[in-house]
């Protein structure tokens, strides 16, 4: 039976950075990951009116642009696609029935930052999701350890972070800096195109 190891990498990605991308290729790397799939949230309900969102088919095409050159990294519209709030336990439930239909053995990893590695337990369905996925942690620049609920079953990606945050760049950009070595040339050239960051000042 052909076995797979993913990793669902979700998040809203607006905009994705390279601090996204070395967290996804260094799980890849250390956890031998066949893919990591970028999920694209649709409406993240944990976001919801705090501030506002660019649309989703916009993130997906930075998150495109980010990863184009790289091997085993792919973009996902699986949130976008199935609308309503974006939970990682549906996503990990289609991926599983797309597996099973496929007579394929998967294994899931759930890669998270640390800092959302203490919020685990207020997702959406936590027993379920922590019965279907392995929560791979990956380390961010000063977000400290924290304990996880004896139910997840986890592992540490470890090594450098990039201090980037989507939050940095979003006024970075609205400021008119350069922030070349925070994201990708393309991923810039999709947020002129769409001026989408002006209201972050
Ligand atoms: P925002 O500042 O808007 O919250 P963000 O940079 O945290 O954006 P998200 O889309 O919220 O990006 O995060 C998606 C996933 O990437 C989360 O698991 C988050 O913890 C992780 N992540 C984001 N930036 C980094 C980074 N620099 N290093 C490691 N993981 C990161
Ligand atoms: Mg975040």
């Amino acid at each position: 039976m052909p076995r797979a190891r993913v990793g669902i990498y979700g998040g809203t990605f607006d905009p994705p950075h390279r601090g996204h991308l070395l967290a996804a290729t260094k799980a890849k790397a250390q956890l031998g990951l066949d893919v990591v799939l970028f999920v694209v949230a649709a409406d993240p309900w944990q976001k919801r009116g705090t501030r506002p969102l660019s649309p989703a088919e916009v993130r997906m095409e930075m998150v495109e642009a980010l990863i184009a050159s790289h091997e085993g990294l792919e973009a996902s519209g699986m949130e976008i696609a199935r609308g309503g709030p974006s939970y990682s336990v549906d996503t990990a439930r289609r991926l599983c029935e797309e597996a099973r239909a496929a007579g394929e053995d998967l294994e899931l990893y759930l890669i998270v930052g640390a800092d959302l590695a203490g919020q685990l337990e207020t997702w959406h369905e936590p027993e379920e999701l922590a019965a279907l996925v392995t929560v791979a942690i990956v380390e961010r620049d000063g977000e400290p350890e924290v304990p996880l609920h004896p139910r997840w079953r986890s592992v540490k990606v470890t090594g450098g972070t990039i201090d980037a945050s989507s939050t940095m760049l979003r006024s970075a950009l609205a400021e008119g800096l350069a922030v070349d070595a925070l994201t990708d040339p393309g991923v810039i050239r999709i947020v002129e195109a769409h001026d989408l960051y002006h209201w972050a000042r």
